[in-house]
């Protein structure tokens, strides 16, 4: 699950790492609001920022042809100006895609001078099973560009995960980072921080891109996270109410929260051919097998171990909402599962939404007979496999046509 920058300062500020001060608006004028307290406050200028899922704010685009989905301004009443613009507006970043994201919150905070933007993500290195955290002095909008052109300029340190990240690491990386003096333990104090609130909250990855050196009103230097986005690791939701409260569904795919809602593991994709399969392990063997043959998967689909007729048919009217679907292919081993609960699952959402695409099916296992013959009994027109291989060709062909 992501959450909105707004929630992830929330909660980078509960384990001690500074933020700006500010607050979130729906409408204009509440942005006005804000930013009139912000200044009477003694800020000089603030920021307005679009709330979505998703980086590259900065240098977006809305398409209504206003640029910008973070504005700064020194008055209250041009930051409510922004606010209006992005409001109700679709927001098109370089990680929205095309199709952008509808802003429906922005954040309003004091906008400090910044001096110098760094950047620092904590995630896992799968490949030796550890946290790591990254900094670069290079931060900013432009990391992307940094990490393939000049890799050695990001600075990875690995924690043991018993330990946690350890106060000398901390200073080593804001070293690093070229920082010096008093910063160096503030810093550490900000980088601990942030670890924390990754193993804690049990995220997948935390960033801040920028974390920013700022120059206080009094001339003295300081250390913020500008930005912030975090993921978290949906297994381990259930122990997080506070943050569980924090999902925003207007941002996920609406096929996915109609497939979480009846248990099963759907991810939508690019392709055409689309896939219900049971177990995660064939279900990514059926995607690699029908890119093999030339096709490409509209889905993945993971219908689980004892899946009931329901919720089977209930995947078969998530994969038929998706209008880049050309073709079905039905792919299931049965170990625990019945290959007739699937196969009456099957009938029966086709009977219900009268399904005109190819449908290929190839049923293996528990039961298998039985499935077949109620397949068979149904009158429908269903292209059956004899094996993976010769049913991912007869689907590939299918959508060839
Ligand atoms: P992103 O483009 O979605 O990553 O959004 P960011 O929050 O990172 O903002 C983009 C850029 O806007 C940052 O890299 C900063 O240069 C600038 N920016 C954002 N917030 C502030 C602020 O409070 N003060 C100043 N001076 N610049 C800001
Ligand atoms: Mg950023």
């Amino acid at each position: 699950m992501n959450i909105h920058e707004y929630q992830a300062k929330q909660l980078l500020a509960q384990y001690g790492v500074t933020i700006q001060q500010g607050g979130v608006a729906a409408t204009a004028d509440e942005a006005r609001t804000i930013a009139e307290k912000l200044f009477a406050g003694g800020s000089k200028n603030a920021v307005v920022k679009s709330q979505i899922h998703a980086g590259g704010r900065g240098k977006g685009m809305f398409k209504s042809g206003f640029k910008g989905g973070v504005k700064l301004s020194a008055s209250a009443s041009e930051i409510g100006a922004f606010a209006q613009s992005m409001l109700g507006q679709v927001l098109v970043t370089k990680q929205t895609g095309p199709d952008g994201k509808l802003v429906s919150r922005v954040l309003v905070e004091a906008a400090p001078k910044i001096l110098k933007e760094f950047y620092l993500a904590v995630l896992l290195d799968r490949a030796i099973s550890r946290p790591v955290m990254m900094v670069s002095a290079e931060g900013g909008m432009d990391i992307e560009e940094v990490a393939a052109k000049t890799p050695e300029k990001i600075m990875r340190e690995v924690i043991d995960p018993a330990l946690g990240m350890m106060p000398y690491q901390a200073r080593k990386l804001a070293v690093a980072l070229g920082l010096r003096g008093d910063l160096i333990a503030q810093a550490a104090k900000l980088l601990v921080g942030v670890y924390k609130t990754w193993w804690e909250c049990d995220a997948t990855m935390v960033e801040i891109n920028p974390l920013c050196l700022i120059e206080l009103p009094d001339g003295k230097q300081s250390l913020i996270a500008v930005d912030a986005k975090i993921g978290l690791d949906d297994n381990a939701l259930y122990r997080h109410k506070e943050i569980q409260e924090m999902r925003d569904l207007a941002e996920e795919s609406p096929l996915e929260i109609e497939a979480s809602k009846f248990n099963l593991n759907y991810i939508k994709l690019d392709g055409s051919i689309a896939c219900l399969v049971n177990g995660a392990g064939l279900a990514m063997a059926t995607m690699d097998i029908i890119q093999h043959f030339g096709g490409s998967p509209a889905n993945f689909l993971d219908v689980g171990g004892g899946a009931s007729k329901d919720q089977v048919c209930a995947a078969f009217k998530i994969i038929f909402s998706d209008p880049s679907v050309k073709a079905i292919f039905v792919n299931i081993f049965g170990g625990i599962m019945d290959c007739n609960v699937i196969a009456t699952g099957i009938v029966a959402a086709v009977k219900e939404t009268g399904l005109k695409l190819p449908l290929v099916v190839r049923l293996e296992g528990n039961n298998v007979v039985a499935g077949k013959q109620t397949l068979v009994e149904s009158g429908l027109t269903i292209i059956s496999g004899d094996s993976m291989a010769d049913a991912a060709q007869k689907v590939v062909k299918s959508v060839a046509r």
